[in-house]
């Protein structure tokens, strides 16, 4: 077998190189090869999901300083059940009617200003979504997207909970929304799905009193890219793990962690929950904790250092390219001086192509990579303007390599 051959060409698909960073589509974060192998390891035995829940809720709960955790098949599903949990609570029989929600509080209540695609994760737990406020801020137009008067406003006895982003961009405060959900006894969902690096963010939600974060494992920690999690407040979290795990059980044999709920508590088992189709399977959660594990313990300025040389050395080589000029977006900044995010600390190189001067535009750039074999994946969204970007977070340097010479082979000689 060619050595460039691979399990992707075998099954006849052409493999990529992610050098968009995270993004979900093209497979998200390259999967640390720790997990990897913790992976196959797992899949030579069998284990009882509960039990490796409830080992991952522990690690959770001390990286995050939460009360406890969930492993999901992603942040996305993390928001359905974290809805379904801040409207089921512990009733059984609200559990088992969802997503019909007849007769109970259903609502969850967004800035508008975040209205977004994932709101259909909130949504398909039974939820109706409230928006409120508007994007005056964001358009330049007056001081906020969102008073606290018009949250407190929008909370009714029919609101579930209030959900939002840390996006410094939309100016929507985490802190602001969580003190007026507060004053209303209203649970918060944050979707912090992307909110990593910074590694601090893991517990800055938490401590700011944020109920239920839901993070995405196959981003920036590098977990199996169907994975992620929700940290937050025990009773939500263990109605969430009561409405995901499988309860083909019997009931006076139901005997699950005490890490994940006290059976004593509980009026008997449920049946299947919405989340049930989310399961996670052992090689997931295995892999997800090792690759959790790695990650909270990496020094961000460690890691960052890296990225940074890594960003020079793939400049440099670039700058000897005609008609390519190359800058370095590394902006260390905290935006809101609430929340630091992602984009903020990730270096991104960032391509703009002279088109006069090379022959090629950087929509055929792109449009190349993207035939290449591997096939390279970058940030495109700027392509029409002659412009594209990569970062290194799920690259490495020999694959670094490949794209430059893939680029300089396009350029005349
Ligand atoms: C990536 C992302 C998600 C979805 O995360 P998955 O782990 O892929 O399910 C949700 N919300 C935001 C803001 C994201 O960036």
């Amino acid at each position: 077998m060619d050595e460039n051959e691979t399990i992707y060409h075998e099954l006849g698909v052409v493999p990529a190189l992610n050098a968009a960073g995270t993004k979900t589509t093209f497979g998200g974060g390259k999967m640390r090869e720790e997990a990897a192998d913790a992976m196959r390891e797992a899949a030579n035995s069998s284990a009882d999901i509960s039990e490796l829940q409830a080992q991952a809720s522990k690690l959770i709960q001390e990286v995050t300083g939460a009360e406890a955790g969930l492993v999901t098949t992603g942040a996305s599903s993390g928001l359905t059940l974290a809805a379904a949990a801040c409207i089921a609570g512990d009733d059984f029989g609200v559990m088992e009617r969802l997503p019909n929600t007849e007769g109970v509080a259903d609502e969850i209540v967004i800035p508008r200003v975040q209205r977004n695609v994932y709101d259909h994760a909130l949504r398909v737990s039974g939820a109706s979504i409230v928006d409120v406020g508007d994007s005056s801020r964001t358009l330049g137009m007056t001081a906020t997207n969102v008073e606290p008067w018009q949250i407190a406003d929008a909370i009714t006895e029919d609101t579930a909970a209030v959900a939002c982003l840390p996006r410094p961009s939309t100016e929507i405060s985490v802190s602001m929304v969580t003190e007026v959900a507060h004053e209303h006894d209203v649970p918060v969902i944050l979707d912090a799905a992307g909110s990593l690096p910074p590694h601090t963010n893991l517990s800055k939600f938490i401590g700011m009193g944020v109920d239920i974060v839901s993070f995405s494992g196959g981003k920036a920690i590098r977990a199996p890219q169907s994975t992620g999690f929700l940290a937050g407040n025990r009773d939500l979290i263990r109605s969430a793990a009561l409405q995901q795990l499988d309860m083909g059980e019997i009931a006076n044999m139901w005997d699950p962690p005490e890490a994940l709920f006290n059976v004593d508590d509980l009026p008997g088992v449920p049946r299947h929950g919405i989340g049930r189709g989310f399961k996670v399977g052992p090689e997931n959660l295995v892999g997800f904790i090792r690759a959790l594990e790695l990650f909270s313990q990496e020094d961000l300025d460690e890691v960052r250092e890296s990225w940074v040389n890594e960003a020079n050395r793939i400049k440099s080589k670039l700058d000897e390219l005609e008609g390519i000029s190359v800058t370095i977006a590394d902006e260390y900044s905290d935006r809101t001086n609430e929340v630091t995010i992602r984009g903020d600390v990730l270096p991104s190189i960032i391509l703009t192509v002279d088109a006069e001067e090379t022959g090629i535009s950087a929509e055929t750039i792109v449009d190349r990579f993207k035939n290449e074999d591997p096939r390279i994946l970058v940030k495109t969204y700027m392509a029409k303007d002659g412009q594209f970007y990569i970062t290194p977070l799920s690259i490495n340097e020999k694959e670094a390599d490949y794209i430059i010479e893939t680029l300089s082979s396009y350029l005349p000689s």
